[in-house]
């Protein structure tokens, strides 16, 4: 087979900006430069796609224009929600009371880092466990929220080996534990990789806050968003203009609104497809089971990590540990043969510490070390598949050889 020169399978760290995406931003990152502040037409027009823009973000995920912020990125995002959550309780709440935060121990590192900061702040968090699928269990949560819980956050599907939490089940769960209290528990879920493939109706979810991602989704990168549901208490991180509902100050990145939009109608639109989105999921699934069952076939020494049960896992993200090699090492090496991959996820790969998910599930430090994350999108094909299963099982031989393994 011909040797192809650019394979990409890091759909998981960004996708690439779809060519109708970046059409529709065009005109606003040159004629319609207006500040959407202003009162003029240059100003209105783009004001206008912004409103546009939060219109189709509000149907995607069913709730109201006026419960959508516009950050610049999800890390904002999810500080927003955790960090301005907090912030409002403290400044309703007595000072000296410590506030509750209940996490798990898998989250991104916007959601892990922001609760470790807060833990200096008078802000107990409980980080929960996962099983060796990297699954909460729910009678964990259960276990740990009391009446005096502030805010769970638990991500919707997992980064790096693609876990899918269930989410619904911990709405009902808080639903229940807010009945017969005064005080309300909220619940914040960060749903970046799962917005391209599951269900993000945030009333069928039962979630209070809900962050989104553009570039995982074919958009530009450099724009997020919060969903917060009216009448969830959240203060503002970013001081200055009223933009956002006062909530992020700063001139609106218009162009990347636009972009956002468009990518969240995209999904929304080839959703009423079955013919056209679920059969497209369904063929990326199927890719990434063949890929995941013919590299454990190929390479002795490999395994899966992550759920075993389909609908426990996302459609287009594999994880495998290769006994005896360095995942930097065979990221390294599958890059000189022209195939983009990761170990762990894209903001961590530059740390030499072990995936802290990986490590979560129980994997031992070398498991940890030898992973391989690869995730597939909606421009991969069988042949790009076939080339990787041809090239994988060479290149861990080699590498072992090298390292004497
Ligand atoms: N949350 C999850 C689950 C992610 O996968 C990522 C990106 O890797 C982020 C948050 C951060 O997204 P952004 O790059 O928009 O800050």
């Amino acid at each position: 087979m011909e040797k192809q020169k650019k394979v990409y399978f890091d759909y998981a760290a960004t996708t690439p900006l779809d060519a109708e995406v970046l059409r529709k931003m065009m005109p606003y990152l040159k004629d319609k430069y207006g500040n959407p502040s202003s009162l003029h037409k240059f100003g209105r027009e783009a004001s206008a796609a912004i409103d546009e823009a939060r219109e189709k973000v509000a149907k995607f995920l069913g709730c109201k224009p006026t419960e959508i912020i516009f950050t610049g990125s999800a890390s904002e995002s999810d500080n927003l929600a955790i960090r301005g959550l907090i912030k409002a309780l403290k400044r309703k709440k007595r000072t000296g009371q410590t506030l509750h935060i209940i996490t798990s121990s898998v989250e991104h590192k916007a959601v892990l880092e922001t609760c470790k900061d807060l833990e200096k702040e008078e802000v107990r968090v409980t980080y929960l466990p996962v099983g060796p699928d990297g699954l909460i269990n729910i009678d964990d949560l259960e276990a740990e929220i009391t009446p005096e819980t502030d805010l769970v956050s638990i991500m919707y599907a997992n980064n790096e080996m693609g876990a899918v939490q269930p989410i619904k089940k911990i709405a009902k769960l808080i639903a229940k534990s807010n009945k017969f209290e005064e005080h309300l528990t909220y619940f914040h879920t960060d749903a970046v990789q799962a917005a391209n493939w599951l269900g993000c109706n945030v009333n069928e979810l039962g979630v209070d806050l809900l962050t989104l991602s553009a570039h995982k989704i074919y958009g530009p990168k450099g724009i997020g968003v919060l969903y917060a549901k009216e009448r969830t208490p959240i203060y503002s991180l970013i001081t200055g203009g009223d933009q956002e509902w006062n909530l992020r100050a700063g001139t609106e990145n218009v162009a990347g609104i636009v972009g956002m939009g468009e990518a969240i109608d995209q999904i929304k639109n080839q959703k009423s497809m079955p013919t056209g989105r679920q059969a497209k999921i369904k063929s990326i699934e199927k890719l990434k089971d063949k890929m995941a069952a013919d590299v454990l076939i190929k390479v002795p020494g490999s395994k899966l990590n992550g759920p075993d049960n389909p609908e426990d896992k996302l459609p287009n993200i594999v994880d495998f540990s290769f006994e005896g090699v360095e995942g930097e090492a065979l990221v390294l090496s599958l890059d000189q043969e022209g195939i983009a991959t990761s170990t762990g996820s894209a903001c961590t790969s530059q740390a030499l510490t072990p995936s802290h998910v990986l490590m979560a599930m129980g994997l031992s430090d070398l498991e940890a070390h030898s992973s391989l994350r690869v995730s597939l999108g909606k421009y991969t094909t069988e042949q790009e598949v076939n080339y990787f299963l041809k090239v994988l099982p060479e290149v861990v031989k080699k590498l072992r050889r090298i390292s004497g393994r």
